[in-house]
Parts: structure tokens; sequence; C-alpha cells
């Protein structure tokens, strides 16, 4: 019989469940309501399957170029990953070897202290405030051996501004500073610009939220050439070639259609401002978001609660059974509909 000591234990990273149901409201893992932009469908359609004999290359391609482009950089200053959970997977692999505590928010994206563990890279979880924001002196003059923030964070939804960022990459010149920048564009603001000034600066993204891209898996980090290069490294030790060419194809496409990215962006922001005024009106307090989804309580009813009670409903939102955040409710704005169906559902839970 085979022996259990050898097996790797690991308490693995929780996926907000993919329900499949035709009459649900999916409210629960922060996709975007509205399908990727009319030329990404027509790329995905028009891909010749017969290229798929070939191996695709290494490092993205002609993706790596266009998103180079769009963001003003060199192919150089470009890693592209399957989702960006690939590419921080990789950076965590490439970029705390220190032995020294990596740092990251107490309550925030809950793979950074799976992958910390699973790559045995030390840590320490840096408490909030009292009211869930960040506090950038918390990361200043403190001994660590890397730092990663998602910006907005999540779950709690709220952003910090650029300038605290920067306050934190300046006074730890000698680590690296990850910016998971996964909802930026619902709100943030993004440092981005700043890899030119900083040799230490790792900005990550994705096509999973604001391009509504989640089911093509496309990530990338943007950094001075020499971190692309050291992350590179360990990727090409690890799997060669992770960008396969549908995702190529299709993710080019989606570069180039700005109006309708700029415009779904804009719809969702304006049903979060409906959604956070209805939720009010039925006794919750929401974080102000700048993110695609929002994170919110209850006055007197427990989150555990009502998630369970919309569940039964068939409507899916997020709920944490973990210190801290155990009366909070993350949900994803969805369309107009969607969003109505919960308020209507939730007016008779609440009452
Ligand atoms: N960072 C944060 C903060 C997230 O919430 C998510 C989504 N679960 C990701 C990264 C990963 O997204 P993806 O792999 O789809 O790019």
């Amino acid at each position: 019989m085979v022996n259990r000591d050898n097996f790797r234990k690991i308490d693995p990273y929780v996926p907000g469940d993919q329900p499949d149901f035709a009459d649900m409201v999916k409210l629960n893992t922060n996709e975007n309501p509205y399908p990727p932009a009319p030329a990404v469908i027509e790329a995905a359609e028009r891909f010749s399957a017969g290229r798929l004999k070939l191996y695709p290359p290494t490092d993205g391609g002609a993706l790596r170029r266009d998103l180079a482009a769009y963001h003003g950089v060199a192919p150089e200053n470009v890693f592209v990953g399957v989702g960006s959970d690939d590419v921080l997977s990789v950076i965590f692999q490439s970029c705390f070897n220190s032995g020294r505590k990596l740092f990251f928010p107490e309550i925030s994206y809950s793979f950074y202290e799976v992958w910390a563990e699973l790559y045995k890279v030390p840590y320490f979880k840096v408490p909030l405030k009292a009211d869930f924001t960040i506090d950038a002196d918390d990361y200043i003059g403190k001994e660590n051996g890397g730092i990663v923030i998602a910006n907005p964070n999540a779950p709690t939804s709220m952003a910090m501004p650029a300038a605290d960022i920067e306050r934190i990459v300046a006074a730890n010149p000698e680590n690296i500073v990850v910016i998971d920048e996964a909802y930026v564009d619902f709100g943030g603001e993004s440092v981005l610009e700043l890899t030119r000034k900083y040799d230490n600066l790792i900005v990550v993204r994705t096509f999973s939220k604001s391009r509504s891209m989640a089911g093509l898996r496309i990530g990338y980090a943007i950094a001075q050439s020499e971190l692309i290069s050291a992350i590179n490294d360990v990727k090409n030790s690890i799997n060669s070639y992770t960008m396969n060419f549908p995702s190529i194809e299709v993710g080019k496409a989606s570069i180039a259609e700005e109006e309708y990215f700029r415009t779904t962006i804009a719809r969702i922001l304006k049903t979060r401002e409906r959604l956070v005024s209805e939720l009010s009106k039925l006794g919750f307090v929401t974080f102000p978001s700048s993110a695609n989804f929002i994170f919110t309580t209850h006055k007197t009813v427990p989150a555990k609660e009502i998630f369970e009670k919309l569940r039964e409903k068939h409507i899916f939102v997020r709920f944490f059974n973990k210190p801290l955040i155990d009366n909070y409710l993350r949900i994803t704005v969805g369309t107009d509909e969607e969003v109505d169906k919960l308020v209507a559902a939730l007016k008779v839970i609440i009452k």
C-alpha cells in the first residue's frame, strides 16, 4: 500500500462554486456579467484549428507584443500567463527567496497564503485597520522579504491611493513589491506607470474581470526587463508552452476593443451604485467599492443565514467562513436584471 507520508499535504485554495442551474443568478466569483467584445467572439469563431499541430510561442508571442504596445512598454517588460493566478504563482516561486517574511494583508486574496505555504515562503499576514483599509505605514521600515497587495483589495473591495503604494515601493528598494490589479479597471488607481521608475515593482493584471474573459485564462505582469526575465526563467523551468494559440489570438482581439471595454465597465459601475443604494434601504452597510463586487453586512441578520437562504433560491453570493469576515457577504455586480432579482429575494429574507 502506498505510504501516505509521500503525499504533499496542503490546505488548498477554495475557489467559489461554479453551480449550473438554468435559473440561477451567479454573483459569487466576480465574473463580468456581460459577454466578451464582439471582436473576441469573432476571433474565437475564426480560429483555425489546423494550427494546433504546432507548439505555440513560449512567451505569448503576438499577445505579449500587443499588450506591450497597449501599455506603452517593451515586450521585454511583459510576462503573459494562464490567468493572473498562474502569473502570481510563478512570481511567488521567482521573487521571494530571501528567507525573510513575505508581507501581505491579513484579509486579502486567500490564494497568497496558499502559494506561500506551497512554495515554503515564510510570511506575515499584516492586520488591516479596524475599518478594513490597508495602512501603508505597516509596510514601511519593517524587515520583510517582499510584499503582495491586491489593489483594490479583495474581498473588501476598497482601493489604496497610488501615492501610498509608491511610498511602499520606494521604502523597500531591495524587496519585490507585487501589486495585484485584478480589479483596478473598476475604479482603482493603477501604478503600472511606476514600473518605469522602480525596478522592484511588478503589476499584475487579468482579462478575467474587466474584459469578460475568465473562461479563456489570460493574465499578465508588467515590470522592468530584468525581473520579467527572472520570472520567465522559472516559468520555463515548469512549463514552457503555457499560452495556447486560441488564447493568444482571442486575447489580441480583446485589446483592440477599447470602446466596448469602457462601455461595459461604465454599465457595471452604474449598477454597482444602484445595488449599494438598494441594499442600504434594506439595512445593509457596504464598504466603498472600487471593484466589480461589493462587501456588505446586514445590521441584524447574520451573513451566513442570508447566504444560505439566497442559495436555496439559486442566487449565489460569496460567504467566507473565516475569522473577522464571517458576517459579511461578497456580492459580484451583475446585470441590472440580476441585481433586481437579488434585491427582490433579499426583501423577503430580511423582513
Ligand atoms: N487576484 C485577485 C485579487 C482575484 O480576486 C482573482 C480572481 N479570483 C485573481 C487574482 C485571479 O484571477 P484570474 O486567474 O482569473 O486572472
